[in-house]
């Protein structure tokens, strides 16, 4: 009896985990699913952590949802412990998509299949799909809301513009500020837009870390070094918190307010554009690709085909990943309570 339970028992148990798998199941519906998250550096983040464990719990799963403070290493050492818990997908935004290969494929060894989440994991094949806003475009409305904020101030240009972008070992900084370019540029080239720091590479503007007060220090830099008398009408933020401190800066140095983009709608930047000052933000809603996320878990999980709308866009240096992407949504202080109307955060603020 002992020897045939022990048969049994190795027939329906797929493995780590203790539960059971029915005909098609790639693993147990009670498996650990990992979900390694970056730093606190943007609202969306920490509201993840949250969705990510009310969701897969909520969907049968056992969750492992970690946020690497300390750095890569940190983040590299809770991966290594979620192959080792026996984790059969593992979700990752990283810190820098760039440093996780031996962690990555360790858990593809192990049989795990690896979602990156929001930021691309590069320079190995140990990732098979990502799910993320599409990061691309996600530059490009910031540079139009940039433009059309600027012609809505004073219907001709020339501007005075200055350029931020996020942590360069964060994959989607490159891409936010390639999106950004391909609308900028153009107005740069024909002299609509004049940067007068003359720093216009992505090297010269990213912000480590994705850190307000890098970004304030490099914004108080240019108010004194170019912009003495001359007048700042816009700069382009990638993200809300970086948007928040360049504001900061410029009120600090006692000048007129310039058409400022951001990303995310964070609670401080959404007020902001209520009041007038920030002039816009990406609707990213969180829920939703959290939601997404969740969606492919439990597909994997119940061994079937998963969706993907992009199957070319995303080269991450060894290979193409399938992605799934979103649309984001620019919201200024036209739209404001249009694009919250469902969000319980942020939809009775617009109220
Ligand atoms: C996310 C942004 C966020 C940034 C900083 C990026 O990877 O896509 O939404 O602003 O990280 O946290």
């Amino acid at each position: 009896i002992a020897a045939l339970a022990l048969t049994a028992c190795g027939r329906t148990d797929g493995g780590a985990g203790g539960g059971s798998t029915a005909g098609g199941e790639a693993f147990p519906k009670d498996s650990l699913i990992g979900v390694a998250l970056p730093q606190k550096t943007s609202e969306n983040w920490v509201l993840a952590e949250k969705l990510f464990n009310d969701g897969l719990k909520g969907a049968g799963f056992k969750a492992d949802v970690q946020f690497a403070n300390g750095g890569v290493s940190e983040q590299q050492n809770q991966i290594a412990a979620m192959v080792t818990k026996g984790a059969k997908v593992v979700i990752v935004g990283a810190i820098d998509g760039a440093q996780l290969g031996t962690q990555l494929k360790q858990a593809k060894d192990a049989g795990a299949t690896i979602i990156a989440y929001d930021r691309l994991l590069l320079n190995t094949e140990n990732v098979d799909y990502y799910v993320a806003y599409d990061n691309f475009k996600v530059g490009e409305l910031q540079g139009q809301a940039l433009l059309d904020g600027l012609k809505a101030k004073k219907a001709t240009g020339p501007y005075n513009i200055e350029l931020f972008a996020g942590s360069p070992d964060d994959a989607n900084a490159k891409v936010f500020f390639d999106g950004a370019m391909k609308v900028l540029q153009p107005k740069i080239d024909d002299g609509t837009l004049k940067v007068l720091s003359g720093q216009k590479s992505f090297e010269q503007a990213v912000t480590q870390g994705w850190k307000a007060e890098n970004a304030q220090k490099r914004a108080d830099t240019l108010l004194t070094g170019s912009y003495g008398t001359a007048p700042l009408d816009g700069v382009l933020s990638p993200n809300d918190t970086l948007a928040r401190a360049v504001l900061t800066s410029v009120k600090a140095a006692g000048k007129p307010l310039p058409v400022v983009t951001g990303q995310d709608s964070e609670v401080e930047s959404v007020k902001s554009i209520l009041a007038g000052e920030q002039y816009s933000t990406i609707n990213k809603d969180t829920r939703k690709l959290v939601e997404h996320a969740i969606l492919m878990a439990k597909e994997l999980q119940a061994g079937k085909k998963l969706e993907i709308n992009d199957a070319d866009s995303y080269k991450n240096g060894v290979k193409t990943v399938p992605a799934y992407l979103l649309p984001p949504v620019i919201v200024t202080k036209e739209n404001v309570k249009a694009a919250y109307v469902d969000d319980p955060v942020l939809g009775p603020l617009t109220k």
